[in-house]
């Protein structure tokens, strides 16, 4: 609970919504679906700033990128064809409730995102970038803004994913008890030339304090088929650079253990929808 509020703004556009963050520091807190803020015991917090006025909503498609405005409530990734499979599974995982993805948007879910955010995990493996406004409006690559540097102040305002070539596929693989939030999951996108893997991406979540790559397993399987051996061994390799949280849900040895199992399956599910492209082709 915000127990000390006393003001309430819903500005009509980002400059406007940028004066009156920059007016205040620290009492000032920005607010799109509200649903962690909700959570939050806070007294500090004197005036929330609504940003669901800025038409930051939408899903745009060019030929060279997917646009995500960063009020867009979850459910709409989950709903969009646009946003294709991995990135509307990672949103369907991400808050479990159709509830509360009506409400919870992508900027709200980056922002507080936690070790285990499936969507956070996707955008990395897809190569995001997020645009920020303060000041100057900049972009930062995901694995940047993994530290939350540059953000001070500043407001998300839409996260740009690259559109990729026709011979690159992705797969997400969670693993979950009775529909909880996934204790883990891995996120993939490789991209194939002939049976080939020319260029790999992988990320996990689990880690601390938020989803990583795990660079070395790309790089070991660039150059190569994804046949089973090599499959086995970029889990082993996932393995030993994978260095896990323990919380209430997992112990680190356990999602150790099973990293081994979501990082084959999805490179496995990547393999087949090649295969399966192919055979269509045919
Ligand atoms: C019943 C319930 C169940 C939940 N289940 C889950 C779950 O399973 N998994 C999970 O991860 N979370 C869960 N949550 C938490 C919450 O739903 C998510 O973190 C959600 O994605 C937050 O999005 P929001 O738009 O509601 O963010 P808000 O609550 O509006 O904001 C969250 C934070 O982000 C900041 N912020 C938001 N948008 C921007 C922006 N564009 N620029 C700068 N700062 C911004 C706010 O200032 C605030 O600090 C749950 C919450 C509830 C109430």
């Amino acid at each position: 609970m915000l127990s000390n509020l006393k003001a309430y703004f819903r500005p009509k556009s980002i400059p406007e919504a940028l004066a009156l963050l920059e007016k205040n520091s620290g009492a000032i807190l920005v607010v799109a679906g509200g649903t962690k803020l909700l959570q939050i015991q806070n007294n500090i917090v004197q005036e929330l700033v609504d940003i669901t006025a800025l038409g930051l909503n939408y899903i745009r498609e060019s030929s060279s990128e997917i646009r995500l405005g960063a009020t867009t409530p979850l459910q709409y990734l989950v709903d969009s064809a646009t946003a294709g499979g991995m990135l509307a599974e990672a949103a369907r995982l991400s808050d479990r409730s159709t509830m509360i993805r009506n409400v919870s948007t992508v900027g709200g879910q980056l922002i507080s995102t936690t070790p285990l955010s499936p969507l956070y995990c996707a955008f990395l493996a897809l190569q995001a970038q997020v645009r920020i406004a303060g000041g100057s409006e900049f972009a930062l690559a995901m694995n940047i803004f993994l530290n939350k540097k540059g953000l001070e102040g500043g407001l998300l305002v839409e996260v740009i994913v690259p559109k990729t070539k026709p011979t690159t596929f992705s797969a997400i693989a969670p693993i979950q008890s009775n529909g909880q939030h996934p204790l883990i999951c891995a996120c993939t996108r490789i991209t194939f030339m002939n049976s080939t893997c020319s260029e790999a991406k992988l990320a996990i979540t689990g880690t601390q304090k938020v989803p990583q790559r795990l660079h070395a397993v790309e790089t070991f399987l660039e150059g190569k088929k994804l046949n089973e051996a090599n499959v086995a061994a970029a889990a082993d390799i996932a393995c030993e650079m994978y260095h896990p949280i323990s919380d209430a849900m997992a112990s680190e040895e356990y999602r150790n253990e099973v990293a081994r199992v979501v990082v084959k399956r999805t490179l496995r599910d990547c393999l087949e929808q090649f295969e399966d492209n192919l055979e269509s082709q045919t």
